[in-house]
């Protein structure tokens, strides 16, 4: 079978549907109109269904230089989803909805309208040049952690743990 994306023929689908776990960050512009708009895209996808969201959360924006609190701050939220769209396929789909928000890729962890990772595909490991999963900072991140717990308390990431204990280690690590 094959899908029909934006940009033509995706990878072979999945034979079955995956949980897929996506981060969402805006930090400039209408964030949270970006982020719902964001999550009825993710809706859309084909091959895709049960997509659920987290609240939003405010954050402090965190730059090459560390944590800058004069830097417009970030909503962040996690959308679960369920999709047989394959890990490239769907890391390809992110970065359309990205930049049909306007997302310009200046300096690294720079302002932006909208950011969507790719935290997670089920079990699956993937090491390449331009995907890694799970997402290999996700695990240190209060922004992904804290809004993913609120909507999966059992959630776990694949080679790191729990969820919940690895939100607890970073907040015990940072006080
Ligand atoms: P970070 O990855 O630390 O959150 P960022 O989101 O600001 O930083 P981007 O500029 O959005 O980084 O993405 C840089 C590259 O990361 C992209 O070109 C993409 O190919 C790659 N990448 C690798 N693994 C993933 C993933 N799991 N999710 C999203 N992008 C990924
Ligand atoms: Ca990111
Ligand atoms: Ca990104």
């Amino acid at each position: 079978m094959s899908v029909r994306l934006a940009h033509g023929i995706g990878d072979p689908p999945a034979d079955r549907p995956v949980a897929a776990v996506v981060a969402l960050g805006a930090n400039l512009g209408s964030r949270a109109d970006t982020l719902t708009a964001a999550v009825e895209e993710l809706r859309l996808l084909p091959l895709t269904t049960d997509v659920r969201v987290s609240t939003p959360i405010e954050t402090v924006a965190v730059t090459l230089a560390g944590e800058d609190v004069d830097a417009p701050r970030y909503l962040n939220a996690i959308a679960l989803l369920r999709t047989r769209l394959a890990p490239a396929t769907l890391l390809r789909e992110l970065h359309r909805i990205e930049a049909e928000h306007g997302r310009v890729r200046r300096e690294k962890w720079g302002d932006r309208t909208l950011d969507l990772d790719l935290i997670a595909y089920g079990d699956v490991r993937i090491e390449e040049e331009h995907l890694t999963v799970p997402h290999p900072r996700a695990h240190e991140r209060d922004f992904v952690l804290a809004p993913w717990l609120q909507i999966d308390p059992d959630a776990e990431i694949p080679g790191r743990g729990r969820v919940d204990a690895l939100l607890a280690a970073v907040r015990g690590g940072a006080s």
